[in-house]
């Protein structure tokens, strides 16, 4: 099975050190080395520095920093055996001063180590201001486990951050055209891969099947290789895992509701390249697994997407 290329958000070269997240000894430990490193972190942003063109995060020591410990969340040891902690801040003004990205915007621009920090700190951080009291009881939660889970004060029961799985399909029909789909609320132009959360009780292969049929009318085959599996990234906005996929068609007939998806299409690869090029059409960013999907069905590199203007490069 052929996975994607590297996607640019699930590269990371940072050991989450999962099984020690609730050694407090040694938490302790790392908390009071002025080698370990604290990066801020807000919503989907985090301050950085692009002073020499370079984009990155911009971090101190954990010595310099006076946030409480609850306050602080353990993301991993990175290469050169440096601990790093997020420090979840209630707001942006904290840091007037500092120049703030966010993740969507520069998740393509930052390095293996600081995309992975990152993404887990927007993760770990949009967690966490969702679940400041418990859902069974109401009460106040208090972080454990270094910000890796909750405890409920009221009726001590434990909650863990979540991940909200959704497939997203390019799907291919006997002509190996490729169906593209815009959102209602997208601008005219804009196309995509259909995407869609998967439900409760339901497996990622039936999501795929539901989702293109609910948002096109597109019927996928019903034979196991007609879904196939490339690969996941995060997308922590707010806590979503993307389960890439090609799919095959039976049919080429489109119905779309009107609202949710505007319209769908099939695309050839000569009128995709055209239309991308004419900046009629405009796809999704590089952050995205959306562009990864299209750009490997097309078989290579398309031009243009929706964050830049027409004929910049990419
Ligand atoms: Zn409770």
């Amino acid at each position: 099975m052929a996975l994607l290329d590297t996607l640019m958000l699930a590269r990371s070269d940072v050991d989450r050190c999962a099984e020690r997240r609730g050694d407090e000894e040694w938490i302790t430990s790392l908390l009071a080395d002025e080698r370990s490193r604290v990066t801020c972190v807000n919503g989907g942003g985090a301050p950085i520095s692009s002073d020499d063109g370079t984009v990155r995060l911009r971090s101190r020591s954990v010595l310099e920093t006076d946030a409480r410990p609850q306050d602080l969340s353990f993301l991993g040891i990175d290469d050169d055996d440096v601990a790093w902690f997020a420090e979840h801040v209630p707001d942006r003004d904290c840091h007037p001063d500092l120049e703030w990205g966010e993740l969507r915007t520069i998740g393509s621009l930052l390095d293996d180590r600081d995309a992975g920090l990152l993404v887990t700190a927007v993760a770990l951080d949009n967690w966490r201001a969702n679940h400041q009291r418990c859902p069974k009881c109401g009460a106040l939660t208090l972080p454990k486990q270094a910000g890796w889970s909750r405890r409920c004060a009221g009726c001590d029961s434990q909650h863990f951050p979540r991940t909200d799985p959704a497939v997203i399909v390019l799907v291919r029909d006997d002509e190996d055209c490729a169906l593209l789909g815009r959102q209602g609320r997208w601008q005219e132009g804009w196309f995509s891969t259909l995407a869609g959360f998967v439900d409760p009780g339901e497996s990622a292969e039936a999501a795929v099947r539901r989702e293109v049929q609910e948002e096109s009318g597109v019927i996928i085959g019903d034979a196991v290789d007609d879904v196939e599996y490339l690969g996941s990234q995060p997308w922590p906005f707010p806590a979503s895992l993307m389960l890439g996929y090609h799919a095959r068609a039976v049919g080429t007939d489109i119905v779309v509701d009107g609202v949710e998806i505007a319209e769908a299409r099939w695309f050839s690869r000569e009128e995709l390249v055209r239309e991308c090029e004419e900046g009629t059409v405009r796809l999704p960013p590089d952050i995205s697994i959306a562009r990864r999907l299209i750009e490997r069905w097309y078989g290579g590199e398309l031009p243009g997407d929706w964050s830049r203007p027409l004929g910049a490069k990419r």
